[in-house]
C-alpha cells in the first residue's frame, strides 16, 4: 500500500521503482471518497490528477533528476484560482466561476512538478474560524467528527490530517492558516506578508492576506514555500528579496536563534484553556532546559488587537467584495426590477451568505464619514503601534511564542450564536496579520479532552528561516 512520509522519501520510492506517481494519486482519491462525511472537498480532478500522473510515471527515468515538487499531490483552498476550474470562495455569489488564470501560486505549483487534485472547502470568502460559515457545509474534524476543523481554510486541514493529499494551499488574513492547523494537529505556516504573490488569491482584507502552506512535517513545508515563494510582477506588495534556500536552511545546525520572548498578557489572559496555559509553559521549561533563552515581555495592547483586526478587515472586505454586484462580478438575480439599486441588492443579499454580510455592513460602518476617525483612523494607529512594538521586541529576541488558540476545536454548532466568542479566539493569531510578520503553528500538544492543539512561532519581517529552523528544533525536542 501507497505510504507517504516525506517528499524527500517518496521521490526516493519514484527513482528506485518502489511507488509510481499513479499509485498515489489513487491512493489519495481512494482516501477522499472514504472520507466524503468530512465534506473537506469541493471539487476533486480525480481523471486530470490521474493523468498528470500517468505523464509524470511515463516520461521518467531512473537518472531523471526530480524537480522540487515532482508528484506531489496538493489541494487548493476554494480562494485560489486555478486557470479553467471553477473556484467559488466557497459562496453562492461566484458558484460555477471558471478561472480565467492561474493565481501565481498555482502556476508555480504546476511548473515545480505538482498535482493538483481538487479544490478544499472553507468559510465563505475566507472570513470565520471554525468553516461552518461555507455556503457548501460545514467540514468536520476527522479526529472528533462532532468537532470545527477550524477556519476558514478548514478543508485544506483537513485534507493533510486525514491523508487526502500531501500539502494544502491555504490563505491566512488572521489566522486562517495556523488556527486550522492547531486544530487538526497539523503544522500551518503563514509566511511573512508579501513572501508569496497574492496574485488569483480571492481577496477578503488585502492587506492582511497572504497565502499559508498546511503539512505534516516541517521540511515539506520549507520545499513548498521555497517553490511558491519570490518576486512577481503581478502583485506589488510582494516582497522583492530573493528567497533563501529554505531546505538548506532547515539542515544548517549551528549557530541556531535561541533568544525567544513570550508575551506576559498572553499566557496570563482568562481566555486561555488552563491545559493550554500548563502545556505553553512547561514546553517553556522544557526549552530553558535546553539553553534557549525565553523571557515574557509586556504587550500591553492585547486586548486592543481582536477590535483592530475586525475595523480593519471588514473595511477592506467591504471595499474588496463590492466588485459582487451581479454585473462586473458574481451571482445575479432572476427576480425582476426595473431599479438598479434594487437589482444590486437583490444579487448581493442572495449571493451572500450571513456572516460575509455582517462584515461588509460592519466595514461600510467603520468607513462611514461620520465614523470614520473614530473606527478607521484610530485602528490604523493601533495598528502602527503594534509595528513600533514588534521592532522593538525583535530588536533583543530571534521569536516570539504563544499559544495558537486559546482553546482547542469545540463542537460544531457550539459557537454559532456566540459570535463574539468566536472572533475573541483569534487573539492569538492576528498579531501576526496585523504587523505583517511570519508565524506558524507547529502541533506539539495533547489536550485532556484527547484533541491536539499547536504551539505557534513568530519572527520578524523577511524571516522565514529562523521561523522554520526553530520550528524544527521544537518538533525534535518534542519526540
Ligand atoms: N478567523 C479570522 C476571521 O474570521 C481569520 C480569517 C482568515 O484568516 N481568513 O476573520
Amino acid at each position: 500500500m501507497f505510504r507517504f512520509s516525506t517528499i524527500k522519501d517518496y521521490h526516493k520510492a519514484l527513482q528506485n521503482g518502489q511507488t509510481t506517481c499513479v499509485e498515489a494519486v489513487r491512493f489519495y482519491i481512494n482516501k477522499i471518497q472514504a472520507d466524503q462525511h468530512l465534506n473537506a472537498w469541493l471539487e476533486v480532478y480525480a481523471d486530470e490528477a490521474l493523468a498528470a500522473a500517468t505523464k509524470l510515471d511515463a516520461e521518467r527515468k531512473s537518472d531523471t533528476v526530480l524537480s522540487p515538487l515532482y508528484g506531489v499531490v496538493v489541494g487548493l483552498k476554494d480562494v485560489i484560482c486555478y486557470k479553467d476550474h471553477r473556484v467559488s470562495a466557497s459562496s453562492r455569489m461566484l458558484e460555477g466561476f471558471v478561472s480565467v488564470y492561474h493565481a501565481t501560486a498555482t502556476k508555480k505549483l504546476l511548473d515545480a512538478g505538482a498535482i493538483i487534485i481538487g479544490r478544499q472547502n472553507c468559510d465563505e470568502f475566507a472570513m470565520g474560524s471554525s468553516n461552518e460559515h461555507s455556503a457548501f457545509g460545514p467540514v468536520k474534524n476527522a479526529l472528533d467528527e462532532a468537532r470545527v476543523p477550524g477556519g476558514s481554510s478548514g478543508g485544506s486541514a483537513v485534507a493533510v490530517q486525514a491523508d487526502h493529499c500531501m500539502i494544502s494551499l491555504g490563505s491566512d488574513t488572521g489566522g486562517s492558516v495556523r488556527q486550522p492547523a492547531d486544530f487538526c494537529g497539523i503544522i500551518g505556516l503563514k509566511p511573512g506578508y508579501g513572501r508569496i504573490s497574492r496574485y488569483g488569491l480571492i481577496a477578503y482584507a488585502s492587506s492582511f492576506d497572504q497565502i499559508g502552506i498546511f503539512g505534516k512535517n516541517i521540511e515539506d513545508v520549507a520545499c513548498t514555500l521555497q517553490v511558491i515563494a519570490g518576486a512577481d510582477e503581478f502583485d506589488s506588495t510582494v516582497s522583492q528579496l530573493p528567497v533563501p534556500d529554505y531546505t538548506a536552511a532547515l539542515e544548517n545546525r549551528d549557530d541556531h536563534p535561541k533568544r525567544i520572548a513570550y508575551f506576559k498578557e498572553a499566557l496570563d489572559h482568562p481566555g486561555l484553556d488552563p491545559a493550554i496555559k500548563a502545556a505553553t509553559e512547561g514546553f517553556i521549561k522544557k526549552l530553558t532546559a535546553h539553553g534557549y533563552i525565553i523571557e515574557a515581555v509586556d504587550f500591553e495592547l492585547l486586548e486592543y488587537i481582536v477590535p483592530t483586526y475586525y475595523v480593519l478587515t471588514t473595511a477592506e472586505a467591504s471595499s474588496n467584495l463590492s466588485r459582487y454586484d451581479g454585473v462586473r462580478f458574481g451571482h445575479r438575480s432572476t427576480q425582476s426590477t426595473d431599479d438598479l439599486t434594487d437589482f444590486y441588492k437583490l444579487s448581493r443579499s442572495e449571493g451572500f451568505g450571513k456572516e460575509v454580510k455582517r462584515r461588509i455592513m460592519l466595514g461600510t460602518f467603520v468607513l462611514s464619514a461620520g465614523y470614520y476617525d473614530a473606527y478607521f483612523t484610530k485602528a490604523q494607529q493601533v495598528r502602527r503601534k503594534l509595528q513600533l512594538l514588534t521592532e522593538s521586541v525583535f530588536a533583543s529576541y530571534d521569536a516570539i511564542i504563544l499559544p495558537t488558540v486559546p482553546a482547542p476545536a469545540y463542537r460544531i454548532g457550539e459557537l454559532q450564536n456566540d459570535q463574539l466568542a468566536m472572533f475573541l479566539g483569534d487573539i492569538y493569531t492576528v498579531f501576526a496579520n496585523l504587523v505583517g510578520i511570519p508565524a506558524i503553528s507547529i502541533p506539539l500538544f495533547q489536550h485532556p479532552n484527547g484533541m491536539p492543539f499547536g504551539l505557534q512561532i513568530m519572527t520578524s519581517q523577511d524571516d522565514e528561516v529562523s521561523l522554520l529552523r526553530l520550528s524544527k528544533q521544537f518538533l525534535e525536542l518534542s519526540e
